[in-house]
């Protein structure tokens, strides 16, 4: 089975995603079949790919010859049976089973036997789909991003039915068309989907027993890397859509309780606040996030003791940034690597690392009063970048303060939040991270197909396997064992593959 330029391609389904699909299609040289059920439809979705040329011509993005040949290898065509020949077809009609279902069963009796057939389903199963073709093997899931022509990723589905050879020829088809294939096995949410829940979830989560504000949340993450924030990011995809996404998982996984939806949501939706599009979400439209107020802090009081523990990269940072605070003072902070915590001992007070426990807990746990805890930053730690911090009930006042002043003179611009595990970016990467390893134990994916997808398809800094190669899986495992025990319930038992590899680590 092998798909080449010479091959014709017939989509099916004009709208949004099948014309992208039909101008990636064509631009590759191809020649593109697009029928549309609805009368007129494909006409339309011509016209428009053809303005939208035009517009690029002229911002001297696509040449003219160009345009014109790729616009006039697509050819709307008003019935199936006009489609006979066509080596494979891309379905992006609406998304329900039995209108798949229904369409792929009639496309088999009019293409020939060595046809493809290709669903850009983002959630139904392509087993599913499959159930009941003569020739089931060669269904694959084909699933774009939107926008086609500028996302990157195709995640190349196969159930289990599906042949290797046309999971293999459709994968082929997509890098050659200039995408970034990557092979999935069809699961509730596929890989991008389904590893990105967390991300939400943990949003949600924090707002529901009100931790902290959207806007810390969001610049948190942000600062963390990631170019949107999770409550602005819903506020885009728009909570309807993206509480029909997790519901849909939670039910595919037989109501997980992993994979809950959040009352918060579900108000949202109820209460029309859908986001930008109908102007209130999390924020109002068109302002969107606002600013974080501006919070001043007086530099530390002076210490007798200051000390940095830890090691590796993250303490490394904190060592140069204490240097630096310390230098005007004429001296510098001590190092302590192997302490078993990463922050900075300020006369005994203690300024850590979040190792997923609560401030207050590892109070009660080291009958240390003045302990604070604070979010997992980028390492080296960018200056100026929004860092999450609590402090545990036990805290007298002035360590209240001077933990605040203290990350404020390491280069943070610190984030009170209420007193939670895991704070907001260290809980958030730890569930992303064990998402993603469920995903690679249950043949997904693999690691690397997890890290690409993640980054192309939701454009992530970094991949959950990258994240963890810079972290570690026994202190991974550690942080959602600490939610796990806060908490109780299934949303953060850590995966079996994740807890393999801290055992692995620790014997190594
Ligand atoms: P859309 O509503 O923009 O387009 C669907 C088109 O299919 C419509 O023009 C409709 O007339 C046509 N249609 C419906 N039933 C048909 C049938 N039986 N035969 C022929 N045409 C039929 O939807 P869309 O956003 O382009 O989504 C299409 C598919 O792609 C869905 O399965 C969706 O889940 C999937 N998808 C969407 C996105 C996205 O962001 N929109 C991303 C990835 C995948």
């Amino acid at each position: 089975m092998r798909l080449s330029a010479q091959s014709t391609v017939l989509v099916v389904g004009a709208g949004i995603m099948g014309s992208g699909i039909a101008q990636v299609a064509a631009q590759a040289g191809h020649r593109v079949w697009l029928h549309d059920a609805r009368s007129g439809a494909a006409a339309a979705a011509h016209a428009k790919l053809g303005a939208s040329f035009e517009a690029l011509v002229g911002k001297g993005r696509m040449a003219a010859d160009d345009a014109a040949a790729t616009l006039a290898r697509i050819e709307p065509v008003d019935t199936l049976a006009d489609a006979r020949g066509a080596a494979l077809v891309v379905e992006a009609i609406v998304e329900d089973l039995a209108a798949k279902r229904g369409l792929f069963r009639q496309l088999e009796a009019l293409v020939d036997a060595g046809c493809v057939l290709a669903t850009n389903t983002s959630s139904i199963s392509v087993t599913a789909i499959a159930n009941g073709l003569q020739h089931p093997g060669r269904l694959v899931g084909m699933h774009f991003f939107n926008p086609v022509p500028r996302m990157q990723l195709v995640e190349v589905v196969s159930g289990l039915q599906t042949d290797a050879a046309a999971a293999d020829a459709v994968f082929e088809l997509a890098r050659a068309w200039g995408k970034t294939p990557v092979h999935a096995r069809s699961t509730p949410g596929f890989i991008v989907n389904r590893i990105a829940r967390p991300y939400y979830a943990e949003a949600l989560a924090l707002l529901h027993e009100q931790a902290a504000a959207p806007q810390v949340l969001d610049a948190c993450l942000k600062a963390a890397g990631f170019r949107m924030g999770p409550c602005e990011l819903m506020d885009l995809i728009g909570h309807d859509t993206n509480f029909a996404v997790t519901n849909s998982v939670y039910e595919a996984n037989f109501f997980d309780k992993r994979y809950m939806p959040s009352p918060l949501q579900r108000e949202m939706v109820d209460g029309g606040l859908l986001g930008r599009k109908s102007a209130q979400g999390f924020y109002r439209y068109p302002d969107g996030l606002p600013a974080l107020p501006v919070a001043q802090h007086d530099a530390p009081a002076t210490a007798s003791q200051v000390a940095v523990h830890g090691d590796g990269a993250i303490a490394d940072g904190l060592e140069q940034a204490a240097t630096r605070a310390l230098a005007p003072q004429g001296w510098g902070p001590a190092r302590h690597r192997d302490s078993g915590w990463t922050g900075l001992l300020v006369d005994g007070a203690r300024l850590m690392l979040g190792d997923g426990r609560c401030a207050s807990e590892i109070a009660a746990a080291s009958g240390i009063a003045d302990i604070a805890v604070f979010d997992r930053p980028l390492a080296p730690p960018q200056a100026g970048a929004a860092v999450a911090y609590a402090v545990a009930e036990q805290s007298g006042a002035a360590w209240r303060a001077q933990s605040a002043a203290w990350l404020a003179a390491l280069g943070f611009a610190p984030q009170r939040v209420a007193d939670t595990p895991g704070l907001v970016v260290t809980r958030t990467l730890a569930m992303l991270i064990n998402e993603a390893a469920d995903a690679v134990l249950q043949g997904v994916c693999t690691p690397e197909g997890a890290d690409a997808a993640m980054k192309l398809g939701v454009n992530y800094p970094a991949g959950p396997f990258e994240w963890l190669a810079q972290w570690s899986a026994a202190e991974v495992a550690a942080v959602l064992d600490a939610l796990d025990a806060h908490y109780r319930g299934e949303r953060y038992r850590v995966s079996p593959e994740l807890r393999r590899r801290a055992w692995a680590a620790a014997a190594s």
